[in-house]
């Protein structure tokens, strides 16, 4: 453990190593038409675990993690909508009270918050962080914005509203920024996928993104709230990643939900880069060599954990909130074209 924490307070930038972590948890309460978890990955609308085994496994996955003697900012996503599952909400709720977890970052389609949040204790709730989707087919706009705003002002969560573009969807986007203006709530918008039967999402924008195949669709999604870096970010990872320098591996790690670490999903599934696994129980993390390295993969850098790493964004932006998907805009470096 010692050699560990040396390694990586010796490694450069990261004071908090940032993890994305998606665990085996299944059970989800909503039938999204577009949603990615698919095949090996696929959510579930009655299993919450596919086997007792699974469950152990996170466990042993979130022990590991909240036992590291250097800080860590953890979002821990799963396969479902992680407010259905108590035993998953259990650990949760016990990573967010350990000295070196800074912050815990739920993904969650924002239905359960009312019931689910009084599961952590005060102490935990302070280091909650929730990346709340609207899916508009699934759930009323009145009751969404209820649970967004109960999660932040009753428990006192740290949140972020995040709605995806889809050519269908700018009446639902529209209303929504129109409700949340009043309460100062951060709305994020990404391009919604629809994930390719073969490639998942690890493919080129025109094959996953709808939006991009309209006329002058830039230019809308910037009207409906799309970030215009964060969507120039987003094309580079999936359409020209080969050869940018990005710095997942160094600040930032990934773990599947095997147990399998990489210096990001995309790795992950190219298998480059492995970095051992979690659940071997004599695994011990490398140590970062590099600030910045030097994408291999050729394109498919889709999910945003990832692509946000990449040095392009990383000159115009501050992580100064507690979200592997929310960065403010560094106003004191002007933004540079990315090469
Ligand atoms: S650009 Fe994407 S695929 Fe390439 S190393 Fe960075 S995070 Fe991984």
């Amino acid at each position: 453990m010692m050699k560990e924490r040396l390694a990586w307070q010796n490694s450069g930038p990261p004071d908090v190593l940032r993890i994305w972590y998606v665990a085996p948890q299944r059970l989800c309460n909503f039938s999204c038409p577009y949603c990615v978890s698919t095949g090996e990955w696929a959510k579930d609308p009655r299993t919450d675990w596919r086997t007792e085994q699974d469950l152990q496994d996170y466990k042993y996955v979130v022990h590991w993690l909240g036992s590291r003697d250097f800080p860590i900012g953890l979002r821990l996503a799963s396969l479902g909508e992680p407010l259905t599952s108590k035993p998953f909400l259990a650990q949760a709720s016990w990573l967010c009270c350990q000295d070196n977890v800074r912050y815990v970052e739920l993904v969650t389609n924002g239905s359960l918050l009312k019931n689910r949040l009084s599961l952590f204790s005060a102490e935990g709730r302070a280091k909650l962080s929730l990346w709340i989707t609207y899916h508009p087919t699934e759930i009323g706009l009145e009751r969404f914005v209820e649970n967004v705003l109960s999660a932040r002002d009753e428990f006192g969560c740290f949140v972020v509203v995040n709605a995806l573009l889809f050519p269908n969807s700018k009446r639902a986007l529209n209303e929504l920024s129109k409700t949340l203006s009043g309460y100062d709530v951060p709305l994020n918008v990404d391009l919604g996928y629809i994930a390719d039967a073969e490639l998942g999402t690890y493919t080129y924008s025109d094959a996953i993104v709808p939006a991009s195949r309209e006329e002058e669709w830039k230019r809308v999604a910037a009207e409906f709230g799309c970030d215009e870096e964060m969507i120039a970010a987003n094309i580079a990872g999936l359409d020209d990643s080969l050869g940018r320098l990005c710095g997942a591996g160094n600040g930032y790690i990934f773990i599947g939900i095997d147990g399998e670490v990489y210096p990001c999903s995309r790795y992950y599934d190219l298998k480059i880069g492995r970095l051992g696994n979690i659940l071997d129980r004599t695994f011990v993390l490398p140590p970062a060599r590099n600030s910045w390295n030097t994408c291999m993969s050729k394109c498919g850098c889709s999910n945003k954990e990832d692509f946000l790493n990449l040095q392009l964004v990383d000159q115009s932006r501050r992580r100064d909130v507690p979200s592997l998907g929310w960065l403010s805009r560094n106003l004191a470096r002007p933004h540079q074209n990315p090469t």
